[in-house]
């Protein structure tokens, strides 16, 4: 899709730490990491969000989804890690092109991101 910017990351154009790359797939480190590891899996295919996947899209989902623990183990998530996808704008969403935070390394807990009740 023109204009958008993970497209260009796929295709080449605007240069990315590239960590993972299949025929659907592509993975690499977020700019701006907000923890020791930090990159982003998305698919090739152009999809606006989460919000708009269809049931065509089940496999593509289910590969990212697998791929998931295995680049974060890879990338040196030895404790875990969270999965974030943001979707739309109350969800938080910058990028409008479906993509799977993977956030974690080092040895803390991350900070909460849903305040406890308690
Ligand atoms: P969102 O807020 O849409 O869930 O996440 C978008 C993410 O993309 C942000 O964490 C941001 O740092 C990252 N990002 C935005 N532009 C670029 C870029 O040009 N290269 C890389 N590697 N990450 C980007
Ligand atoms: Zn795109």
């Amino acid at each position: 899709m023109e204009n958008c910017i993970f497209c260009k990351i796929i295709k080449g154009e605007i240069p990315s730490k590239k960590i993972y790359e299949d025929t659907d797939v592509f993975a690499f480190h977020d700019i701006h990491p907000a923890a020791p590891v930090h990159f982003m899996l998305v698919p090739k295919l152009h999809i606006t969000s989460l919000g708009e996947v269809e049931e065509k899209h089940r496999d593509l989902l289910g590969k990212i989804m697998l791929l998931v623990p295995r680049l974060a183990k890879e990338q040196g998530c030895t404790d875990g890690f969270r999965t974030v996808i943001n979707t739309g704008h109350v969800g938080g969403q910058d990028v409008y092109h479906l993509h799977t935070h993977v956030i974690g390394g080092g040895t803390e807990r991350l900070p909460g991101m849903i305040p406890n009740p308690n």
